[in-house]
């Protein structure tokens, strides 16, 4: 790549600070880092980066409300880093605005595959992808229609909806929250109850053994996640 993608990494712990700065620079990101929610803060107003990394326990600042603080001026991808005691806190995070979330600890080529797919979903419009296709399915976006192994699936309107919302956003983990408003609207029941049924039933449809899926992954206690490749 001729120009490196800017990536704001904010981070209050040292080592793993280091740690993520070494792997994304040996990608051939451009780094800046941060250890306060305000210096990050200013780092990303003067750097427009591509890409945000944001660890959720900061000295400063609570993580929830710089997410908000971001969104105020600022589009660019916000994957967030959290402690496994933060499970609470990571989902009101993607329901304010940021994009994914990776669990301490975690692994090099796991961060660079959220990383990369996060930037492929801020970089593409609505209508840049009119076909899904892995392993054996295909979503044909146009047509509405869903072929599995070259057999045609036949889903409800609401479990097309939810495969499809999933789908155009493979990779990316969206929240029960999401879901619900998406398709029961925002005066939707909390209950989740509804879309675990649908769930049920689309892989009943899709997935050859619906106890270990291979295209619909539940993220436990936030969401779905579809597959991407
Ligand atoms: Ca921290």
């Amino acid at each position: 790549m001729n120009q490196k993608l800017k990536v704001v990494i904010i981070e209050d712990e040292k080592n793993i600070c280091r740690f993520i700065e070494t792997a994304l620079i040996a990608e051939s990101y451009k780094t800046f880092t941060a250890a306060t929610a305000l210096e990050g803060l200013s780092l990303i107003t003067s750097q427009c980066p591509d890409m945000i990394l944001l660890d959720l326990g900061l000295p400063d600042m609570d993580g929830i409300q710089v997410i908000r603080k971001i969104r105020q001026f600022s589009h660019t991808p916000v994957i967030v880093i959290s402690a496994r005691v933060q499970e609470e806190e990571k989902v009101t995070a993607l329901d304010c605005g940021a994009d994914d979330y990776i669990t301490k600890p975690f692994g090099t080529s796991e961060l660079m595959a959220r990383i990369r797919t996060a930037l492929r979903h801020s970089h593409q419009t609505d209508s840049s992808n009119s076909v899904y296709s892995c392993k054996d399915l295909m979503i044909d976006f146009e047509k509405r229609l869903i072929t599995l192994g070259g057999e045609e699936i036949h889903l409800t309107q609401i479990e097309y909806k939810l495969v499809s919302l999933l789908a155009r956003q493979a990779g990316k983990v969206l929240t029960y929250d999401y879901l619900m408003r998406q398709i029961w609207g925002p005066y939707s029941d909390n209950n989740n109850q509804i879309l675990r049924v649908n769930m049920a039933h689309i892989r009943r449809k899709l997935e050859s053994n619906p106890a270990e899926p291979e295209y619909i992954f539940t993220e436990i206690g936030v969401g779905y996640r579809m597959r991407e490749e």
